[in-house]
């Protein structure tokens, strides 16, 4: 593939440019700064809602959803020039990446009529709520459980780790049906009010200062049946799009890379050490070997195909090396490195904040373990690993 733009692409990429050099300053800094306030949200919100008017929001979607109705290459064009820019993105990734697909692919007319523009537009925010204390990786073992009264399901149960609860507005909640299946086929998911009385969000308090994600509670909360999405039992079937989206969504992370801490470095005066030179070198080899298995993807989507399971190495590769490029860092920074006072970090806490951030990037969206699983098995179909419980009934299964 030639990965020079089209004459086409090229003159997307332009009016892309223009209307990012319109509204937005450009990024200074890769550091990962993760503003959550309610300043911030009513900036995001109204970036959002500019992007909608422009069609620059989901260039893929169809234009009766507010998409752009683009191709593939035009979404990856928009993705590197907002990267560019310092754009309020976060906290629609997760409904318009994941939650929407699933209500678009799974949903009624009334659900799509409902739900897709506004939250296209940044009027409504939705989060995707999964995990749960005793699943996270092994998802199916969901325990939080929806019981039938009449046409309604009752809801009660815990869910973790669920990004933006406190601030969203409706939710995909995954529950247990059928306790007497086994644990993939019993399960059944919902749209959930985020609003309504019995759901409570308790953010969670991060090493960071920042409160992103919580524990969302369900004490005896009503959901229509006309709110399920999927059949009753069908759960899994409807959270493996969901996945899927999230698989394809995760790609590289956000932060600085060896070019920055070459230059942090040369500043520094360690420029000179041998052993960091080493790993210098190291991070670049990884650093081009992703680059050019991007450039893969990229030839898949211009040839309008899905990228598959190779697309999980992506994450593996970038979200350690940010971990080790920030480590590295501080480490240089010597007794300045341990300061977390914003006006005083060195380098502009550009590395604080980036480590802060990367354990956390290494588990979401999958851990490194379970996206080596997925090479393993699904890109060099090496045996499968063990999985005892797959057809035991869940109300059977050791719980703990
Ligand atoms: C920043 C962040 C945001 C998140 N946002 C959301 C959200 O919005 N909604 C949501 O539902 N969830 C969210 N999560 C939760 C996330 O999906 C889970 O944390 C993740 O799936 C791991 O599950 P767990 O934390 O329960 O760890 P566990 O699954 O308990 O894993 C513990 C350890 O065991 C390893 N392990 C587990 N199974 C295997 C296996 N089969 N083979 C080898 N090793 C294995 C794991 O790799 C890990 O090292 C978020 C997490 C983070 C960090």
């Amino acid at each position: 593939m030639d990965f020079n733009d089209t004459p086409e692409e090229a003159e997307f990429r332009a009016e892309a440019r223009a209307f990012l050099e319109k509204h937005l300053e450009p990024k200074t800094s890769s550091g990962v700064r993760r503003e959550r306030g309610e300043d911030f949200l009513r900036r995001a919100k109204d970036w959002q809602a500019l992007k909608a008017d422009n069609k620059f929001a989901q260039i893929t979607w169809p234009k009766e959803w507010g998409g752009r109705g683009g191709t593939a290459m035009q979404n990856v064009i928009w993705g590197q020039e907002e990267a560019k820019f310092d754009a309020p993105t976060g906290p629609f990734a997760i409904g318009l990446g994941m939650c929407i697909p699933t209500v678009i692919a799974f949903g009624s007319d009334e659900h799509k009529q409902r739900y897709v523009k506004k939250a296209l537009r940044g009027e409504e925010i939705w989060c995707q709520l999964f995990s749960e204390p005793a699943a996270g990786s092994d998802v199916a073992g969901v325990k939080t459980r929806a019981v039938k009264d009449g046409d309604e399901w009752v809801i009660n149960g815990q869910k973790v780790w669920t990004s933006g609860a406190h601030y969203s507005d409706y939710g995909i909640l995954l529950t247990r049906t059928d306790p007497k299946a086994p644990k993939h086929k019993g399960l059944t998911m919902f749209i959930v009010d985020m609003k309504q009385a019995g759901v409570e969000a308790r953010p969670i308090h991060q090493a960071s200062g920042g409160r992103e994600f919580n524990e969302v509670y369900f004490s005896d909360v009503r959901i229509p049946d006309s709110d399920r999405l999927g059949e009753v039992g069908q759960g899994w079937k409807v959270a493996i799009v969901t996945l899927m989206n999230e698989r394809l969504a995760v790609g590289g992370s956000p932060g600085p890379d060896w070019s920055e801490i070459m230059d942090y470095a040369r500043e520094a005066g360690t420029l000179s050490d041998s052993d960091f030179r080493q790993t210098l070198a190291d991070w670049y080899i990884a650093a081009q070997g992703y680059k050019l298995t991007k450039f893969r993807t990229q030839t898949a989507l211009s040839r309008g195909e899905t990228p598959g399971p190779e697309n999980s190495i992506g994450k593996i590769i970038t979200a350690n090396q940010l971990q080790d490029i920030c480590n590295s860092a501080i480490e240089m920074q010597g007794h300045y490195g341990l300061m977390t006072d914003e006006e005083r970090m060195p380098a502009d806490g550009l590395f604080q904040q980036s480590f802060m951030w990367a354990p956390g990037l290494r588990i979401a969206g999958g851990t490194d373990e379970i996206l080596k699983n997925i090479i393993a098995e699904r890109v060099l179909e090496l045996p499968q690993d063990v999985r005892v419980d797959k057809d035991v009934p869940f109300d059977e299964l050791k719980q703990g």
